[in-house]
């Protein structure tokens, strides 16, 4: 497949994106504000644009992946009228509600749109375990864009709604957060009495947090049924006692418990509603309705 391609923004991410399509043998046309950032990619065959509108003009196929949506209107918002009848893969990082407004923008300019989340770092696009997430009223368009798509990982798509891919991207990434920011919690913890973050990461760490990531399905389904009571692996009651040896052991030890506060405000505020008896996924169910 020679599909042709265009990638507008070659940050990080985006030159990892132009890179895979090149690597496949794809035409590639390239733009970015800073011109020079095209340089490794054109010394590889891709064709650099001068202006975001040539750019847009060279393919049927445009991938976005820029900073922020606000970048993405900056450059796109003046050539509107280029973008008829193109397909528009917007793989730049947003909330969905930027997702969902972007596709109404995009429609009203007649090309057909999809919002994207890529869930990968750029050294693994185009390997195995990268898988980008797309959403959006533009089904055809990834459908008969699927192969091309399919070069920079795992390609998903998972509803019309454009909103959905990013609802996606960002909720497994704030647990990637959470799970990453316990880790860290955890070094600097065992760090005040000299044990080494690579031996501790290793012998430890990784092989308890892979196995506690076992205990997610049992969670799930208790979320999906409300039965918080039924197969408890460890009641709140418990856990917020045991949790509070974890604070204390951080303060005496000098470490700040930024990171372990909420949790325990969560399992307090359940069991003071009555529900010392719940299992742990319950904390999901104080997390309703919280937002502003
Ligand atoms: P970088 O910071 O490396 O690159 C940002 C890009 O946006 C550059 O091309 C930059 O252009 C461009 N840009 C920023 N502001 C403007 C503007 N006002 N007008 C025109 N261009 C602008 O970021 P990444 O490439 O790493 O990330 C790009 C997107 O991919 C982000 O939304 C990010 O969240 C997402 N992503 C990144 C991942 C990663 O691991 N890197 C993982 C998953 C998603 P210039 O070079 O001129 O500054």
């Amino acid at each position: 497949d020679t599909t042709a391609v265009t990638v507008l923004g070659l940050g990080n991410m985006g030159a990892a994106l132009a890179d895979a399509f090149l690597a496949a043998g794809h035409s590639t046309t390239v733009w970015n504000r800073t011109a020079d950032k095209a340089d490794p990619l054109v010394g590889k065959g891709a064709r650099r644009a001068a202006t975001v509108e040539e750019a847009v003009r060279a393919s049927p196929v445009v991938v976005v992946c820029l900073l922020d949506y606000d970048a993405v209107h900056e450059v796109l918002d003046p050539v509107g009228g280029a973008l008829r009848g193109r397909a528009v893969f917007n793989l730049t990082n947003g909330t969905p509600r930027q997702a969902r407004d972007t596709a109404g923008w995009a429609g009203k300019l007649g090309c057909e749109y999809v919002d994207g989340g890529i869930m990968a770092v750029p050294q693994i696009i185009g390997s195995e375990s990268a898988f980008v997430l797309y959403s959006g009223p533009g089904k055809a368009a990834f459908e008969a864009g699927r192969e091309l798509l399919e070069v920079l990982g795992s390609a998903r798509f998972v509803g019309d709604d454009a909103g959905l891919a990013s609802l996606l991207d960002l909720a497994l990434n704030g647990a990637m957060y959470g799970l990453l920011g316990g880790a860290m919690h955890a070094i600097a913890v065992v760090g005040t009495e000299g044990v080494k973050a690579q031996d501790f990461s290793a012998e430890l760490l990784v092989p308890y947090l892979t196995s506690m990531t076992g205990i997610i399905p049992h969670f799930a389904r208790q979320i999906d049924t409300g039965e918080y009571q039924v197969d408890v692996v460890a009641a709140l009651g418990m856990q917020q006692v045991g949790y509070r040896n974890i604070r204390r052991a951080s303060l005496d030890q000098g470490i700040s418990t930024d990171l372990l506060d909420p949790m325990q405000s969560l399992m307090d505020r359940r069991v003071a509603d009555g529900f010392a008896d719940d299992d742990f996924s319950a904390v999901a169910e104080v997390l309703k309705n919280s937002g502003t």
